[in-house]
């Protein structure tokens, strides 16, 4: 057993942490207020090569592992602690792995090199108004008919439909190509935002300003039938592929951020005076610090863990992933409630920042990525069978 990342990532995580001070830092406070991550960090992101890392080589891509990917995701939420960036860093790494895996040739020869250079967006619809929890009972249709997929119906909630339409890209989509099947009827179709019959229909979040979360309606929108992804009635096994990879990426967020949260939060308490004394020299300070440390460093081992396993292909690390993104939001809600109860009043002003994270990280909690009782669902079900 190694603890140790290698020279090469650690030459990955300086270069990447200089990259962000530099293309992203700027802009944070901007994102959250106006709710727009700068087309051009995309670009100059892509050029560098950690938009959309795990793409290979061949389509334009850095070819990096899930390990590679994890300190990425931590070094942008140690940035924009928002958590805007680190999701569309997410999507795009996850969903862009789900096409390079499944997709039809001819799809990932032209959508994989524009989505490693940061020309486009690449995400997942699957919640429909009725739910997200239960995939399996997703009403939107697919008919296949003369060389083409035609889908109607409703997605909920869904992140990166305004980039995807204004700046290009799209979702891969679930739909129901057999009604009766549940989950065995449902197909994966990369939907581009731009096509004929969509209505996107921003919704107002409470965080993550920085990245739309959408209503998508589908009126007889037609994509080619070399939209769909892998074979028809597969879709709910490649989007479970690309769900528990996402979760190391969302976990490894949520870890940055603790990280970043921490670092702010001891800086403080050592400076801070109350009663002659710095707020470190508090037991009840100190130990709460001591607490937080614990846990972040046992969450960041356990998503190190899960991406490991991803990476050698163990068919376990999804339950490795599930505990992940069902610890690590925990544990940075918990991060972020403390160091602003540190920082006094002070915490509770837009200046201090810390609010931004708090409405950032509340989105996982909440269900982004999956709720966390369908963690403990999937967990139970694999240690108990
Ligand atoms: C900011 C944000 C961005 C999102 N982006 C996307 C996106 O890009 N693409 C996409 O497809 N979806 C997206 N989602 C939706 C997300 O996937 C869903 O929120 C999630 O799957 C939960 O679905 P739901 O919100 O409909 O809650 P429901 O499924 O209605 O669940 C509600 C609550 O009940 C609990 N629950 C459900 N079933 C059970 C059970 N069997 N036992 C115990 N408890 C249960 C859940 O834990 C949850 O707390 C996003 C959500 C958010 C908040």
């Amino acid at each position: 057993m190694n603890f140790s990342f290698s020279d090469e990532q650690e030459l990955l995580r300086k270069n990447t942490a200089r990259f962000l001070e530099k293309n992203l830092k700027p802009y944070v406070r901007d994102i959250d207020a106006k709710g727009e991550i700068p087309v051009e960090f995309f670009r100059n992101a892509g050029e560098n090569g950690i938009i959309s890392p795990l793409i290979k080589q061949k389509y334009g891509g850095p070819s990096l592992s899930f390990m590679d990917s994890v300190i990425i995701s931590e070094e942008i939420a140690r940035v924009d602690t928002s958590m805007a960036t680190s999701v569309y860093y997410l999507l795009n790494t996850s969903w862009a792995y789900v096409l390079q895996k499944y997709g039809k040739q001819e799809l990932k020869d032209k959508l994989l090199p524009e989505i490693a250079s940061g020309s486009q967006f690449i995400g997942i619809a699957s919640t429909e108004p009725s739910g997200g929890s239960d995939v399996a009972n997703i009403t939107t249709s697919g008919t296949v008919k003369n060389g083409k997929i035609i889908i109607n119906g409703e997605k909920m909630y869904i992140s990166g439909a305004l980039e995807a339409k204004n700046n290009g890209g799209g979702h891969l989509t679930l739909v129901k190509t057999d009604q009766e099947k549940g989950h065995k009827g449902i197909t994966m179709v990369y939907v581009p935002a731009s096509a004929k019959g969509i209505e996107i229909t921003k919704l107002e979040n409470m965080g993550r300003m920085g990245i739309s979360t959408a209503g998508i309606k589908y009126n007889n929108v037609e994509v080619p039938e070399e939209n769909i992804i892998g074979e028809i009635n597969e879709g709910f096994y490649y989007s479970m592929d690309g769900f528990n990879h996402a979760r190391i990426m969302v976990a490894a967020a949520c870890n940055g951020l603790s990280e970043k949260m921490l670092e702010e939060g001891l800086g403080y308490i050592k400076e801070r005076k109350a009663f002659g004394k710095s707020l470190s020299d508090f037991q009840a300070i100190s130990f709460e610090a001591a607490d937080l440390k614990t846990e972040i460093e046992m969450a960041s081992l356990l998503n190190y863990k899960a991406a490991y396993l991803a990476d050698v292909d163990n068919p376990e690390f999804y339950i490795y992933s599930s505990m992940s993104k069902l610890k690590s939001p925990q544990i940075a809600m918990d991060t972020v409630k403390k160091v602003m109860m540190w920082f006094g009043a002070y915490g509770y002003t837009k200046d201090s920042g810390i609010e931004m994270s708090a409405r950032g990280i509340f989105s996982y909690l909440v269900g982004a990525e999956g709720a966390l009782n369908i963690m403990k669902m999937i967990i139970a079900k694999a240690i108990l069978k």
